[in-house]
């Protein structure tokens, strides 16, 4: 089955519909940029498929199983938030494993999976340090690592890279791509920037005004005449 697939999905608040009637089909192992200006619908979007918002019509399957009556812990997914949404007080390695003690994950098994994540990411020798300490840039890796580590089938990513500069983004997005390939995952990000939907995935899905208009590869919606 494909790893996300969204039947006529629609969300409405009040009169007006933040989502209307998507249906989208994602491969497993894809990476797929939601693109599209601000108040488009894209989070809206992707918080129906982590479960944060639930559809007022339609469905939502994972590994091809409807999960509308599942909160976001029960799904095979992860979030990486805009604001990266740690917790600032408690050191790097205390924010990886939060996801893990949630589950109940014996410690050392934890602490296992903390260094091989530190790696991952790039944090190798921070476990210790405290989140509030961290650069823009590295506590962007602490949240995509505290996502990861749970090793979900789908990773969500809300505009990853929209709180960093211009030089970090590109650096990250490069750093993206890599895990991505590296674990062979399901990544969808959302993103208002054509040129990083371009440069991170695989496939586009182009929404404006709640519709999606176009769901391709790059080269197929960009094609020069
Ligand atoms: P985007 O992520 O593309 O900026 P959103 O999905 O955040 O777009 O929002 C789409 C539309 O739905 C916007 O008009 C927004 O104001 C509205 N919206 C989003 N969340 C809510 C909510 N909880 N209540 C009411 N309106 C909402
Ligand atoms: P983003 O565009 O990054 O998704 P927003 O700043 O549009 O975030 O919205 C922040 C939060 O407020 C989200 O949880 C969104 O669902 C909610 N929200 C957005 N628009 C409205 C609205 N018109 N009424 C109520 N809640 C809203």
């Amino acid at each position: 089955p494909n790893a996300v697939e969204l039947r006529a999905v629609s969300k409405v608040y009040g009169a007006s519909a933040a989502v209307r009637d998507v249906s989208m089909e994602i491969a497993r192992g894809a990476f797929v940029t939601i693109l599209g200006p601000s108040g488009c619908g894209k989070s809206t979007l992707l918080r129906m498929i982590s479960g944060f918002v639930t559809p007022s019509s339609g469905d939502v399957l994972i590994d091809g199983v409807s999960v509308l009556g599942a909160a976001p812990y029960e799904r095979d997914t992860a979030m990486v938030f805009q604001d990266y949404a740690l917790f600032p007080h408690r050191t790097v390695a205390q924010n990886l494993a939060f996801g893990l003690r949630m589950r109940r994950i014996a410690k050392d098994e934890i602490a296992r999976r903390v260094e091989a994540m530190l790696e991952l990411v790039n944090l190798r020798g921070f476990g210790d340090r405290r989140v509030s300490q961290m650069s823009g840039g590295q506590a962007q890796r602490v949240a995509l690592g505290r996502a990861l580590i749970v090793r979900p089938a789908v990773l969500l990513l809300d505009e990853p890279l929209g709180a960093l500069d211009l030089k970090l983004r590109k650096q990250m997005q490069a750093e993206l791509k890599t895990i991505h390939r590296d674990l062979g995952l399901t990544f969808v990000a959302v993103t208002h920037d054509q040129e990083e939907a371009l440069t991170l995935s695989d496939r586009i899905a182009v929404m404006n005004g709640g519709a999606l208009e176009q769901f391709d590869t790059p080269e197929n919606l960009y094609r020069r005449p």
